[in-house]
C-alpha cells in the first residue's frame, strides 16, 4: 500500500468511528508522524492532501522543516529539553509535549524574541509510567495556572501516551482519564470556556479507541509510513 492509500484508509476509518459514536469527523485531526522517515515520504503525503506532521527529534526535524515547512504544519511530539527550546520555538507550529514550568518559561522567552505566539499542549503521564515523560495529572492545575501568566504561549489542550501494550482496549481507561482531567480543568476555569480543549491521544494501534473516548488529535505513524 502506498502512503496515499494508507492516508485514505485512515481518514475513512476516522470518519466511520467518529460517526458511530456520534461525533463529527471534522473535529478529529490526523497528525502524520514522520519521525525517521525522509522528506520524500512527507512530500508524498502532502501530495495526498495530508498537511500536518509530527516529529520527535529536533535535529532530524530541522532539515525536513527547512525543506517542507512552507507547505505543511509540524507538531513537536518528542521529549523537549530546555536547551532545545530556542530552535523548537522557531521551527514548530505546535508543541504537544510541554511538561514543566521551566520549559514553558524558556519557550515563552524565545517566542517573545521571535515575535511569535505558539499553541502548546501539556503532556500528561496519565499512567504514571516511570519510563515516560509528562507531568502527573495532579500537577496539571498548577502548571496551567503558571503558564497563563506567560506571554506568547497558549495552552490549547492535553496530550498523553499510555503505557504500551498490544491490546488497544488496555489504553481506553487512560484515554478516559485524560478526557475527565480536561473537563475538571475546564470546570476550574483554567481553559477558556468558549474554546474546545484539544485531546491528543491515540496512535496507529489504538486511535479508534481514542476517538471513541474523545480524541481531537490522533498521532499516526506506522499505519501511514510503515515500520521504522
Ligand atoms: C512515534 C509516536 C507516535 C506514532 O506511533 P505509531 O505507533 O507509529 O503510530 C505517536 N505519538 C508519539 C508521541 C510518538 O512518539
Amino acid at each position: 500500500m502506498s502512503i496515499a492509500e494508507n492516508i485514505q484508509t485512515i481518514l475513512s476509518r476516522i470518519d466511520t468511528v467518529a460517526r458511530e459514536c456520534g461525533r463529527d469527523p471534522k473535529d478529529i485531526q490526523l497528525v502524520a508522524v514522520s519521525k525517521l522517515f525522509p522528506a520524500s515520504a512527507i512530500d508524498e503525503a502532502i501530495k495526498a492532501g495530508q498537511l500536518v506532521f509530527g516529529e520527535n527529534y529536533i535535529q532530524e526535524a530541522e532539515k525536513k522543516i527547512d525543506e517542507l515547512g512552507s507547505r505543511c504544519r509540524f507538531h513537536f511530539i518528542g521529549h523537549l529539553q530546555s536547551n532545545k527550546a530556542k530552535i523548537a520555538a522557531r521551527l514548530f507550529d505546535v508543541i504537544e509535549t510541554v511538561d514543566s514550568v521551566k520549559l514553558a518559561r524558556t519557550l515563552s522567552r524565545h517566542l517573545q524574541d521571535l515575535g511569535r505566539t505558539m499553541q502548546i499542549l501539556l503532556q500528561v503521564n496519565i499512567g504514571e509510567d516511570e519510563n515516560k515523560s509528562g507531568l502527573a495529572a495532579a500537577e496539571t492545575e498548577k502548571l496551567l495556572g503558571d503558564i497563563r501568566e506567560l506571554p506568547n504561549i497558549e495552552v490549547i489542550g492535553l496530550m498523553t501516551m499510555p503505557p504500551f501494550t498490544d491490546d488497544p482496549e488496555d489504553a481506553r481507561p487512560y484515554f478516559q482519564q485524560l478526557r475527565e482531567l480536561s473537563q475538571q480543568l475546564k470546570d476550574l476555569g483554567l481553559f477558556p470556556q468558549e474554546r474546545k480543549i484539544e485531546l491528543s491521544m491515540g496512535m496507529s494501534n489504538d486511535y479508534h479507541v481514542a476517538i471513541q473516548e474523545g480524541a481531537t488529535i490522533v498521532r499516526v505513524g506506522t499505519a501511514i509510513f510503515g515500520h521504522r
